[in-house]
């Protein structure tokens, strides 16, 4: 799995092997056409996690050039789509004898899916290392349920997510846990990683659930900073979430 960095924070995850690549989520589709080219790699399959531009925005250039099928949600305005799935579709790419499964994952979007498979979940602006998207279309009911979702997935399962944003969320996460001792050493080990110029990603899910607090909402030191920042006494693990998510908006 290869990165290809777009805009200023975006990867557009790419798998490939010796003759063949699939791409994740192209917002541009220019630093994708360079990679091909540099790595005189075909194009494969595009798969989209969900409609925002900087996950879509590089499909129609591509498929200029490419001919390949497009995946994405069904139920989300992506023109470019070849073939709308949905939670139980598979998405098979031959050319890297892969299959995925797909996912529900609506919080962020409307509609957002994950593809899970080969041990690895590319999951968009759902679940982001040590951090969750934004509520943009869904409520914290769908969001809290789709990570729960993730979540029960292996421990050993690789998170591709489609920002860089890990050191920000270990930040928020610190205030939100601040005994958390996993979170101390993942900090430093993240910040040598972006030192070097490196990806953090891709996570593993076990270490998201040891050290995300969107993913910890039944933890009593999360329940406990909740209760602070709104200034109440709640338990709920949706209450719960929805409180660290509002408070993850203005940190
Ligand atoms: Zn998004």
């Amino acid at each position: 799995m290869v990165p290809v960095n777009a805009f200023r924070d975006n990867y557009i995850w790419t798998l490939r092997n010796k003759s063949h690549a699939a791409v994740v989520d192209p917002g541009e589709a220019a630093p994708v056409r360079d990679y091909l080219a540099r790595e005189r790699l075909q194009l494969a399959a595009i798969l989209a996690t969900h409609h925002h531009p900087d996950h879509v925005g590089g499909i129609a250039a591509l498929l200029e050039e490419h001919a390949v099928p497009v995946y994405g949600p069904k139920n989300e305005p992506i023109a470019t789509l070849t073939r709308a799935v949905s939670e139980g579709d598979t998405v098979s790419v031959p050319e890297l004898g892969v299959d995925f499964s797909v996912l529900d994952i609506p919080g962020h979007t409307r509609a957002h899916i994950a593809y899970y498979g080969a041990g690895s979940l590319f999951c968009g602006d759902t679940l982001f290392a040590c951090g969750c998207g934004r509520l943009f279309e869904g409520t914290a009911e769908q969001m809290f349920a789709s990570l729960g979702k993730l979540a029960a997935l292996p421990d050993d399962t690789k998170v591709y997510c489609g920002h860089e944003y890990t050191l920000a969320n270990i930040g928020f996460a610190k205030a939100v846990e601040p005994g958390n001792a996993a979170l101390e050493l993942r900090e430093a080990r993240d910040r040598r990683l972006r030192a070097e110029g490196k990806p953090t990603l891709p996570s593993r899910l076990g270490e998201e659930k040891a050290t995300n607090p969107f993913l910890r909402c039944r933890e009593p030191a999360v329940i406990e900073s909740a209760n602070k920042y709104l200034g109440a006494r709640l338990a709920d693990p949706v209450r719960v979430f929805a409180a660290i998510r509002d408070w993850k908006n203005r940190f």
